[in-house]
């Protein structure tokens, strides 16, 4: 299903033309034996640079060496000897200094974290990477950017994607369960993005592209049917997973940037990966806070459809100043505040100007945001999913404290300008009653 969406432009009914920047991807089993070796033949790569760590050397990179071996392909291992690899400046340097200068390809064996880090110095060095993937955790094989931690904060650097793709579904099969979880977790997420996106597009005439959220909602489809096999480990479900996966990626090449696979789902992630950072907590896998911020965001989809507002009431609300809630964003976000209060003096997403405006399209289309809401997939099964897949689905199941769980849902829309329910549920004066709604639930 992938091949017919890369290696091309496709002339959309949107006007626009889409391209994705991936040229191979590959999702076969005994994959490293040989699609890897014909696209290196064939590429004719004389030097390699191999990436991986402890764990992923017994998975996938023993099998990457010594197939390198037995075809005379040259290489330089670079293993990463701690339990737990970061994509922070200490690890992004010790490969920095430990890669072969002379290699003309990165190959990065590992998922989320080690293709962070081998995206982006291979692209500071101005080298080609590629991925052999060992597990079904994220969306982000194919994607542009970098997630890395910079002076204790987590950042996006654009950077480049890879040239091509590996994953071999038998590896992907026996990856740890959680990791798993995570990659559905991720994946459902998007039942969100496209309805926040569709939201989007009816109260801010934003930029909608049926063909892309149609991709989208197949792949979404496929997985919601096939749990139950997900669940089981079943190589050809996990293989289903991945390439869903890797299609919301392409999407976000598509689109230019990260609408079909990024809501508020990815925003109240984002918060909490930032507390954790910031507090020294132990890291959460992506995808299973972006399950968990799912549920939530649908719960708040199935609150706007039983809402019945009174716009001239709204309009008239009390608003807080920007000196206030200035002051309640440097209690939520802590040493990320002056990224977040800079965002919203360039963009004014809560100024009084663009409220009048998004309020006066949410009144005068309130009958399509309430189908809307209605119509979209109900939260219960997602959380049905997660819990089948023994994940957990509520924050508190992650260690998160009531407080931080409460700003994660009220604060969460101030990382990014992007439109979502939270921003509805705000224009509305009703995120608040929402906020404490899901939090005297989850904590009482
Ligand atoms: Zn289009
Ligand atoms: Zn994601």
């Amino acid at each position: 299903m992938i091949e017919q969406y890369i290696a091309k432009s496709i002339d959309c009914s949107c006007g626009r033309t889409h391209r994705s920047r991936v040229e191979t991807i590959e999702i076969k089993e005994n994959v490293i034996e040989h699609e890897l070796v014909d696209f290196l033949k064939s590429k004719g790569y004389k030097k390699l640079t191999v990436v991986c760590d402890k764990n992923t050397y017994r998975v996938a990179a023993g099998k990457v060496c010594r197939v390198l071996e037995q075809n005379q392909i040259s290489f330089k291992l670079h293993m990463y000897q701690e339990d737990s690899v970061l994509p922070n400046e200490h690890f992004i340097g010790n490969l920095a200094m430990g890669m072969a200068l002379d290699s003309d390809l990165i190959l990065a064996v590992g998922s989320g974290t080690i293709n962070d880090i081998c995206r982006y110095v291979s692209a500071v060095a101005c080298k080609p990477y590629c991925i052999v993937g060992t597990a079904p955790s994220m969306d982000g094989y194919i994607s542009g950017g970098s997630a890395l931690i910079y002076n204790n904060l987590k950042l996006t650097f654009e950077t480049h994607t890879p040239i091509a793709v590996f994953l071999d579904p038998e590896i992907l099969a026996h990856a740890p369960k959680d990791m798993i979880a995570s990659g559905v977790g991720d994946l459902l997420g998007k039942i969100n993005c496209l309805t926040d996106w569709r939201l989007s597009k009816i109260v801010n005439n934003e930029w909608h592209c049926d063909f892309i959220s149609d991709i989208v909602d197949a792949a979404i489809q496929k997985v919601v049917t096939n749990s139950d096999n997900i669940a089981a480990g079943q190589n050809e479900a996990i293989a289903d997973l991945v390439e869903a996966l890797l299609l919301s990626g392409v999407c976000m090449d598509f689109a230019g940037n990260s609408r079909p696979a990024s809501g508020c789902e990815h925003h109240m992630s984002h918060f909490l990966e930032m507390r954790y950072l910031l507090e020294g907590r132990e890291a959460v896998f992506h995808g299973t806070k972006v399950g968990i911020g799912t549920v939530i965001a649908l719960r708040a989809y199935e609150y706007v459809a039983k809402l019945n507002p009174d716009f001239d009431k709204i309009k008239k609300l009390p608003r807080k100043s920007f000196e206030e809630w200035e002051k309640e964003i440097r209690l939520a976000f802590l040493g990320a505040s002056d990224e977040i209060v800079d965002l919203e003096k360039k963009s004014g997403k809560n100024s009084a100007k663009r409220l009048e405006a998004r309020l006066a399209a949410t009144e005068a289309n309130w009958s399509g945001i309430k189908a809307l809401a209605d119509q979209t997939v109900k939260s219960k099964v997602v959380y049905d999913i997660l819990k089948q897949l023994d994940a957990p689905t509520k924050p508190h199941e992650i260690g998160v404290p009531k407080e931080m769980a409460r700003q994660a849902i009220l604060y969460a829309k101030e990382i990014r300008d992007r439109y979502t329910v939270l921003q509805l549920l705000w224009d509305l004066g009703e995120l608040e009653r929402f906020a404490d709604l899901i939090i005297d639930e989850y904590y009482s």
